[in-house]
């Protein structure tokens, strides 16, 4: 699964020299293409999370140059797959301010318009049988959650709070900050002093700290969609991050499936696709072979005879569900199973075949000769 990381340069096909507005342009045009909701390439999702990265890393020069001089082993994670890719609507991307969403991701810190606490993304590997139907599955994971002990309020006891004098107890201030001679930039600012709360913590809780919050074990209940693809992301509302010292709203749990392969099915939307391997016999005079299927019947696959390597049967209606009700189809691939070695005695009964069929090493160079001099013949 883990492949070289590619040149970031090489992601963006822009050159080393390349200022903020080719970057900006390169990462659009890129974005476009490759946009998961608008995109159909199968790898649509992790390349637009390359780009992404690739962006956020060449768009900060700070960023920049650490990679310029070290490569990705310069920056943080090592190099690793650290990176997860983020939502972003498609049409931020074009009239949005790149650079403003890109920082309010990757934690510029006050820029953040909200206290909402932050989005969580697990990834969850499925058996493939969890899709044919659907199921409901359970998880247990240790996720941030209010504190229980002080209620998420981060005080020992929260009556012995103190008015915090710095913002008169509104958690806000106002910070104005002079931008050009006759410029003053006016802002709104959580409070320095007390955090944005209001009020001033006599003792902190013992069990958070003071941070409010705590990593518990929690349980989530969750619905595998039918015929739910590898990537589908399921949102938990509000079982992501709480908002600091009880802010705003709690983020979101994202639950991204993995759905594990399927032993011998590929999947085309609702349809599945196998190859099967036969013998010339039964090519030649048609077979019936039966498999055990995932929906827990028996799948018939009947070879036509005369039927050659290469040609498809499609079963109608055994493929996976569509979200509408109906069935895709099973669509299976004809190959000739050749074996590597043959005894004497099948040897022997293959050459005389080759001899009724005409099918003989000769034969065939009789045949490309005739072909070559019927063309010059007409030529
Ligand atoms: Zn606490
Ligand atoms: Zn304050």
């Amino acid at each position: 699964m883990m492949s070289a990381k590619r040149d970031y340069y090489e992601i963006l096909g822009v050159s080393q020299q390349a200022d903020g507005g080719e970057l900006k342009k390169a990462f659009r045009s890129l974005a476009r293409k490759y946009h998961p909701d608008k995109s159909d390439a199968e790898d649509a999702e992790e390349r637009f999370k390359e780009i992404q990265e690739a962006y956020a890393i060449l768009s900060d020069s700070e960023k920049r140059q650490v990679y310029d001089r070290y490569g990705h082993q310069g920056l943080s994670g090592g190099g690793g797959g650290g990176f997860q890719g983020f939502h972003m609507n498609f049409e931020d991307i074009f009239s949005g301010d790149l650079n403003d969403i890109f920082s309010s991701f990757f934690g510029g810190g006050q820029r953040r318009r909200n206290s909402r606490g932050s989005d969580v993304l697990v990834r969850h590997n499925i058996p493939f049988s969890a899709i044919v139907e659907g199921t409901s599955e359970e998880l247990e994971l240790n996720l941030l959650d209010d504190c229980q002990t002080c209620d998420g309020t981060g005080a020992l006891d929260p009556t012995k709070n103190k008015h915090c004098t710095v913002c008169g107890g509104r958690g806000s201030v106002t910070v104005r900050q002079q931008v050009g001679p006759f410029m003053v930039n006016q802002s709104t600012q959580h409070c320095p002093e007390c955090s944005g709360r209001g009020s001033i913590i006599d003792k902190p809780c013992r069990n958070c700290r003071g941070e409010g919050r705590e990593t518990r074990n929690q349980k989530i209940r969750f619905d595998i969609p039918v015929g739910a693809e590898s990537g589908t992301r399921l949102r938990m509302r509000g079982h992501g991050e709480p908002a600091p010292r009880g802010g705003g709203d709690s983020g979101d749990l994202i639950i991204q499936l993995e759905v594990q392969a399927h032993p011998w099915f590929e999947r085309d939307g609702a349809d599945l696709i196998m190859s099967l391997p036969v013998g010339f016999p039964a090519l030649a005079l048609g077979a019936r072979i039966s498999l055990a299927h995932i929906d827990g019947k028996e799948l018939l696959i009947d070879i036509p005879k005369g039927s050659s390597a290469g040609q498809t049967i499609e079963i109608r209606g055994r493929g996976l569900a569509h979200r509408r009700g109906q069935r895709g189809s099973v669509v299976v691939l004809l190959k000739l199973h050749m074996p590597k070695k043959f005894d004497k005695k099948t040897k022997k009964a293959l050459e005389e075949l080759g001899h009724t069929l005409s099918i003989g090493a000769e034969d065939v160079e009789q045949s490309v000769r005739d072909e070559a001099e019927y063309r010059r013949g007409n030529g």
